[in-house]
């Protein structure tokens, strides 16, 4: 077993891009429509770019307009911890990864059916492995 929370700063600042960096371990977001996997159509599983923790499914990704990865479900809930984040003015919920701590994006109340639920996502966060053919 691999204790992911136990990894510092430094590891981190070696196994990231800058700009992953940033978003995962210092909970930036990236511009939207930047993302690498914004338009991705390809199935496969979405997976921690920290960790390699199995986040999301391609088939509960869906169009949001909001210029990020966006998902309806989480591919298990256990894999995604959540916490309050209050900063720039509201409160939203934001997402992570449960196993490494990654900050991945924030989950909003307003997504389709059948969860109603939209996780927002950095493609920063996020490496598909794609399924084979
Ligand atoms: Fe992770």
């Amino acid at each position: 077993m691999s204790d992911w929370k136990a990894r510092g700063e430094d590891y981190w600042r070696e196994k990231l891009t800058p700009e992953q960096f940033e978003v995962c371990r210092r909970k930036g977001t990236e511009r939207p429509f930047t993302g690498a996997y914004c338009d991705e159509k390809r199935p496969g599983t979405y997976v921690c770019a920290c960790c390699g923790a199995e986040l999301f499914s391609s088939e509960t990704k869906y169009d949001s307009g909001s210029g990020w990865p966006s998902f309806y479900r989480a591919l298990d809930d256990n894999h995604i911890a959540e916490d309050t984040d209050a900063s720039r003015g509201m409160v939203r919920t934001e997402i992570l990864c449960a196993e490494c701590g990654s900050h991945l994006g924030h989950v909003f109340p307003d997504g389709p059916a059948p969860t109603g639920l939209r996780y927002c996502v950095n493609s920063l966060s996020l490496r598909l492995d794609p399924e084979d053919e």
